[in-house]
């Protein structure tokens, strides 16, 4: 499996013993991001550095393991309960002049946040090159949550990652994507025009707008 080093300058040091030993100078880089043009996947770096601040990732990820849809749905709901529980505890804590009870509160929201978190990457969207990931991405880009929404980021994350398991296709403008859920297949139609599942013939309730 091909590798290639990426640098988390949280943790480096600027000890520059990356630079040092690169054969190919992938690491002397102006911004302190590491060429991946230029990188072998040698790993010489990641050896040499003190701090732990370089990794050797793959290229390419293999699909996530699919889970049973029952186990998903259980897991969907789990999720849901984290986030509500989240909104309770903020709730309070900004409601309590209690500075203990704040800080408890506080802390309860964010160990909500970190399991639902967690809890929805093993439902399915563990990479953002997984096609749940990317329709999620384009979903939010067609319907934005807010005025603040990074629109331009979520643009780049779909033009510039390959869906690894061929679960997102990217839409052509002026159309709207379904989802059929009788027979799960996917597709497009113009917009304005009456979606209808080429495959199955369902339509109306059976279909669900995905982007
Ligand atoms: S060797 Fe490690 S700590 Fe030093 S400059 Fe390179 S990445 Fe940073
Ligand atoms: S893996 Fe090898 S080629 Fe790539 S940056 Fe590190 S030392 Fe350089």
């Amino acid at each position: 499996m091909k590798r290639i080093a990426v640098r988390n300058l949280r943790l480096c040091t600027k000890d520059c013993l990356c630079l040092y030993v690169c054969p190919n100078g992938a690491t002397d880089t102006e911004n302190s991001i590491i060429d991946t043009e230029k990188c072998i996947g040698c790993g010489v770096c990641a050896d040499a550095c003190p701090s732990g601040a370089i990794s050797m990732v793959p290229v390419e990820y293999p699909p996530q393991q699919k889970k049973d849809d029952a186990v998903i749905a259980a897991m969907n709901r789990v999720a849901e309960n984290k986030a509500k529980a989240e909104n309770v505890a903020m709730q309070i804590a900004r409601d309590t002049d209690k500075p203990g009870l704040r800080k408890l509160m506080k802390a309860i929201a964010r160990s909500s946040r970190l399991s639902a978190e967690d809890i929805l990457r093993e439902a399915g969207y563990m990479l953002p090159q997984s096609g749940n990931s990317m329709n999620m991405i384009q979903n939010l880009l067609d319907n934005p949550p807010g005025p603040g929404f990074p629109s331009d980021a979520a643009e780049s994350i779909l033009s510039s990652l390959e869906c690894n398991d061929g679960g997102y296709s990217r839409k052509s403008s002026g159309t709207r994507r379904y989802k059929c859920l009788l027979c799960q297949t996917e597709f497009e139609v113009a917009e304005g025009e009456e979606p209808v599942c080429p495959m199955c013939g369902a339509k109306g309730d059976n279909l669900e707008l995905i982007g």
